[in-house]
């Protein structure tokens, strides 16, 4: 079935994103104003600088809507700077930046393991192996208990859900590995049919 996913296309690696869908034979729409979220299967926000896209999201008038969406179940995934995106709560945050507090964590800009900058290491995740490529990174700091882990990099987490809504703190988007696509879009499937 081909399902029709938004791709956040404000700032950031959103193009990278729309490949992976593409190539899965799914239809990719870039999302820049409330409009472009009509009809959409699912989400998806990309990594690049979360303060430039909080920013972007109100002037767009995209925030309420999307945070509306998001909570009336549209499956959506963020990666890296997409995930501070989600988060409940931002530590070293810019004091104006704001979240859509779509999943019950709490993520440090800039923090993950010893490394600031880039990183690439396999993570352990619930589909297999996967290469992950940290750039930096948020650190997710804590999970409350709705939140499923599923992914987890030196035992901690790095790929996590609340129902609808899939983060992770790398980029799967830069591996040329769609697999991480599929398992979202597989999720979309299903939570249209239920
Ligand atoms: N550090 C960036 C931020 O705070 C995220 C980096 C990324 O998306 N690669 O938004």
């Amino acid at each position: 079935m081909n399902s029709r996913i938004g791709i956040l296309a404000l700032q950031g690696a959103f193009a990278s994103h729309a490949n992976c869908v593409t190539e899965l034979g799914h239809s990719a729409r870039e999302v820049r104003t409330p409009a472009d979220l009509s009809g959409l299967d699912g989400l998806i926000m990309p990594g690049g600088e979360s303060s430039t896209m909080s920013q972007l999201l109100e002037s767009s008038g995209l925030f309420e809507p999307i945070r509306d969406a998001i909570a009336d179940g549209l499956a959506t995934f963020g990666t890296c700077a997409g995930m501070i995106l989600l988060a409940h709560e931002i530590v070293d945050g810019r004091s104006d930046q704001c979240c859509f507090d779509s999943i019950e964590i709490t993520v440090r800009r800039n923090a993950f393991g010893r490394q600031i900058d880039s990183f690439e290491a396999d993570i352990d995740t619930v589909i297999g192996d996967f290469h992950g490529i940290f750039i930096r990174a948020p650190r997710i700091e804590s999970v409350s208990e709705k939140v499923e882990v599923l992914g987890t990099y030196g035992g901690e987490p790095v790929l996590v859900r609340q129902g609808n809504v899939l983060a992770s703190s790398f980029h799967p988007e830069l591996t040329g590995d769609a697999r991480l696509h599929e398992y979202f879009i597989n999720s979309v499937v299903t939570t249209k049919e239920t």
